[in-house]
């Protein structure tokens, strides 16, 4: 997380992942979630036809866990914890 901050100090994106980030960088976008076992796979371009460059990764995980059912949990250390497991490694 420390790279990340330092990679980008500058406007709007408030240190936030966009999709143009991917670039070249991965072809698909992978997602897990531990708690509820869902797994996916979505081709990169196909996210900036639909969201844009700008558009954030982690309010297309918002969308994209909508329906988990350990989304709306109350209890914080069973919410669902559906992330990205390549992002650390490609930026
Ligand atoms: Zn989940």
């Amino acid at each position: 997380m420390q790279a990340l901050a330092a990679v980008d100090s500058n406007d709007a994106r408030d240190g936030a992942i966009l999709f143009g980030d991917l670039i070249g960088k991965l072809d698909d976008r992978r997602v897990s979630c531990d708690k509820c076992g869902r797994f996916g796979r979505y081709p990169v371009q196909r996210l900036i036809n639909d969201h844009g460059r700008d558009g954030k990764i982690v309010d297309w995980l918002d969308q994209i866990t909508a329906d988990c059912p350990k989304k709306s949990s109350r209890s914080w250390s069973n919410r669902c914890g559906a992330r990205c497991p390549d992002l650390p490694r490609v930026l």
